[in-house]
């Protein structure tokens, strides 16, 4: 099967009630952990790429593992999306390359650092939705600001500074159509996202709660949704790493917010913290080694577990089978006939 629509996995995951990962990938051992973790898990996966990862890999390699993982594994439903599009430009050079779904961040200017005004996001994102939607394929969008700093895209600062509105995310989500909506409720990018563990009073969990209920068709998507297990902070310190002690987003909060319409995690960190714990072990206490495959092999290894035992936890796990998988031409005309329209107006009116 070729890759499917990034709409199609979460319309699934909503009727089912679960949330679909979405993992970052630069190079094919973390393809090939998501994959073995989604065949072992059974679970439809969603694989994302940022800039830095496009730029890092170059476009012709990812899209051409990505084929393949699609190629290897039939059963399973993979979208690709672009993580953190910050221009039309880069969304529009995404969907050329084969991606089924594409983020416009228009909450920041195309430096990727500058918070922009609403009427600013409201119409790059608008612009964006027009184009993709033509070729059937999937928008995210980010209303509020996130905190934190990933592959040099983001505004910093604690991610409390620019919390979504709920009355602005309803009318971002009439006035541009989005599929799916990144919305900020305390989360940060990066390993240092808390200075102590985190529980309801620090995620604005309530916020995210009103907007679901508002915008019952727009899915939710959480970014900065590492959590930074403390495990896998101490295995690159016993190896010499010189990690800051830091929490990341409890599960428990993260299953709170799939009971609430959130569709799509984005996990990047943990799955770094696994790869890098697995090649200092190596490293340390095998100082005689020099195959890359002695310390690629373990690191895979090791992301897949941390990558499995996500897909658990948010649900997917078993689900990969529910659905026949539809060709982009399919959810084409669905956009084009109105019938995935997701904006509240209409929601409402039918
Ligand atoms: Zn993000």
């Amino acid at each position: 099967m070729p890759l499917v629509s990034m709409r199609q996995l979460l319309d699934e995951a909503a009727k089912g009630g679960y949330g679909v990962g979405a993992f970052n990938v630069n190079n094919m051992e973390q393809i090939q952990a998501i994959m073995e973790a989604a065949k072992e898990t059974k679970s439809p996966v969603i694989i994302q790429a940022s800039r830095g990862a496009r730029q890092f890999a170059q476009d012709r390699y990812l899209y051409h593992l990505m084929l393949a993982a699609a190629e290897l594994y039939p059963e399973i439903p993979i979208a690709m999306h672009q993580d953190h599009g910050n221009s039309f430009e880069t969304c529009k050079s995404a969907i050329e390359l084969g991606f089924t779904s594409v983020m416009m961040d228009g909450s920041l200017k195309e430096d990727g650092k500058t918070p922009t005004t609403f009427e600013e996001n409201v119409e790059i994102t608008r612009r964006v939705v027009d184009y993709a939607h033509e070729r059937g394929i999937t928008v995210e969008g980010e209303i509020g600001v996130l905190g934190g700093v990933e592959d040099g895209h983001g505004a910093g600062g604690t991610g409390l500074e620019h919390i979504t509105d709920p009355d602005q995310a309803v009318e971002f989500a009439e006035r541009t159509g989005v599929d799916a909506l990144a919305i900020a409720i305390g989360t940060s990018h990066g390993a240092y996202k808390f200075t102590k563990k985190p529980d309801g009073s620090v995620l604005k969990m309530d916020v995210l709660i009103e907007i679901h209920k508002r915008l019952p068709k727009t899915h939710l998507v959480m970014h900065g949704s590492s959590s930074v297990p403390k495990e896998l902070q101490d295995i690159i310190n016993q190896y010499g790493g010189k990690l800051k002690e830091t929490w990341g987003v409890p599960v428990e909060e993260i299953q709170l917010g799939i009971r609430n319409g959130v569709r799509k995690i984005n996990v990047d960190t943990d799955n770094r913290l696994a790869i890098t714990g697995a090649i200092r072990k190596v490293l340390v206490e095998t100082p005689e080694k020099f195959d890359p495959r002695d310390y690629m092999k373990p690191a895979r290894e090791a992301m897949k577990k941390v990558v499995a035992l996500r897909m658990t936890q948010f649900g997917q796990a078993g689900h990969a089978g529910d659905y026949k998988q539809l060709p982009i031409e399919e959810i084409r005309k669905g956009y084009a006939s109105g019938a995935l329209d997701t904006r509240p107006s209409v929601v409402g009116s039918r």
